[in-house]
């Protein structure tokens, strides 16, 4: 039997019948192990993925193995840790286990940490722009996009593609020297090399590291705004980088017109190539890179904890893995296997929740009430005329805009309506929004009322 030569059959088979994101999470990363005694053993890589293959795609996979090894096998079975692992890799090996971190034979210093790899980073609605330009990047350098420039708000995982690119790079040309540094080090570099007053050779040090790199990934760049005489260095050290066709990639946490400061020639070089943003990551995108931050790290949480903390923490991946650590911390130390929400509840009572959380469907639906002066029960009932309708309809436009809740959810709360309704009502207010000024004015005092309502009770 070829398990492991026909495994990718496996795979293709149920990828057709399973969301993009289950499949990434959970199915691609199940390993086919050995054979023993006519029965397939697969590897998950944390008790997780195991209970949630076991508990929701086990008829999936074994619809991908029947129709791959039809009377090859009799049956499967999914383990997980180690010490199982080898256990069944003594008893009857089909082959290698796919290689994952090959080593690279580079070993110029490229200050890269090799855990931040496109494969591990979740993709979503809020990033999938920039993701597909630093994958550009990544596997054309030098080409379309140069320089490019990547900016957002804190902890939307702008390093982490930085470092994406530079461990895709070097993987797939380990003779490309690639260096990521971030614009304080930059400076410290070029401060350093001034102090030591030419002795040593300093500057000409400084410019080897900088300008004998095929790709420079310079993290932070909003740092730079008051140092002239960095920016007036960085500005060279790029001129002659580009003149190379080598590629620069620069992170930032705003576009280059918005860095004071920043004079006009350099903004106009930074300003050149591609300039993407990347926002924060919607409801599902945050589950995601939970469950994923959950596998990588081996952490036994139940569902509700996941979503307790999407729903709860919506601004910034960094803090949302934070509290998710926190929750498998505490619950560690109380001893349970599995982290539950009454851990989550409490590990986090003393931390802030995100503002946008403190809104609520229930708020956004009175303020609506208010403004347009109609009552709630008529807000989310079946009244069809227009002074209700129209409304109900921005209502839950707002709703969609403000709280990224699911639509069906939404419709529940609107006197139990389908999502087509909310979707439509979305859509429709979207659409006048654009050229009807007095719409548009209205959600702006709408949006300003329920900003200020947030903080009441
Ligand atoms: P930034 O540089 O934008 O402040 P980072 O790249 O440091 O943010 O990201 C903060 C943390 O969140 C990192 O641990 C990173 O791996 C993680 N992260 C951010 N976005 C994602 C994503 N889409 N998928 C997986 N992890 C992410
Ligand atoms: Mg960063």
């Amino acid at each position: 039997m070829k398990l492991l030569e026909n495994w990718n059959n496996v795979l293709n088979l149920i990828e057709k019948e399973v969301t993009a994101v289950s499949f990434d999470l959970w199915i691609k990363t199940l390993k086919p192990l050995a054979v023993k005694d006519d029965e397939i053993i697969i590897y998950a890589p944390s008790v997780m993925a195991k209970n949630q293959c076991e508990k929701n795609f086990i008829n999936l996979i074994r619809f991908g193995l029947d129709s791959t090894f039809k009377d090859e096998y009799k049956g499967f079975k999914i383990i997980t840790g180690e010490e199982e692992k080898n256990k069944f890799l003594k008893e009857e090996l089909v082959g290698e286990l796919p290689e994952e971190n090959k080593k690279t034979t580079n070993n110029y210093r490229t200050n890269l940490n090799p855990k931040y790899t496109f494969n591990n980073f979740v993709v979503g609605k809020s990033n999938q722009i920039v993701y597909a330009a630093c994958k550009n990047v990544a596997d054309h350098p030098s080409c379309r996009f140069n320089p490019l420039f990547v900016y957002g708000g804190v902890g939307l995982g702008k390093t982490h593609l930085l470092h994406a690119i530079g461990n895709q790079i070097i993987k797939d040309d380990p003779q490309m020297k690639v260096l990521y540094v971030t614009c304080e080090q930059f400076t410290n570099d070029y401060i350093d090399a001034i102090r030591s007053n030419f002795k040593d050779n300093a500057i000409s040090v400084f410019r080897d590291k900088y300008r004998n790199v095929d790709v420079l990934l310079v993290d932070d760049i909003q740092f730079i705004s008051k140092k002239i005489e960095t920016q007036e260095n960085f500005f060279h050290t790029f001129n002659d980088l580009y003149q190379q066709n080598k590629q620069i990639v620069i992170a930032s946490d705003r576009p280059p017109k918005e860095i004071e400061t920043l004079s006009d020639r350099l903004e106009s070089r930074l300003s050149s190539g591609l300039i993407q943003d990347i926002g924060s990551p919607d409801f599902e995108t945050r589950v995601a890179i939970l469950i994923k931050k959950a596998q990588i790290e081996n952490y036994n949480v139940q569902s509700e904890v996941i979503d307790y903390l999407a729903e709860n923490y919506d601004s910034n991946v960094r803090e949302l893995e934070g509290c998710l650590s926190q929750v498998v911390f505490y619950a560690n130390l109380m001893g349970h296997h599995f982290a539950d929400i009454n851990d989550a509840k409490e590990a986090l009572k003393n931390v802030k929740k995100d503002e946008k959380a403190q809104v609520t469907m229930d708020k956004i639906i009175n303020v609506c009430c208010e403004y347009y002066n109609v009552n709630k029960q008529d807000l989310v009932g079946k009244k069809k005329n227009k002074e209700i309708v129209d409304p109900r309809q921005i209502a839950m436009y707002l709703i969609t805009e403000i709280l990224d809740a699911p639509l069906v959810s939404i419709g529940r709360v609107f006197g139990n309506r389908d999502h087509t309704t909310v979707m439509h009502a979305r859509d429709k207010v979207a659409r006048l929004v654009q050229d009807n000024i007095k719409l548009k004015n209205e959600i702006v005092e709408l949006k300003e009322k329920i900003k200020s309502s947030q903080n009441k009770k």
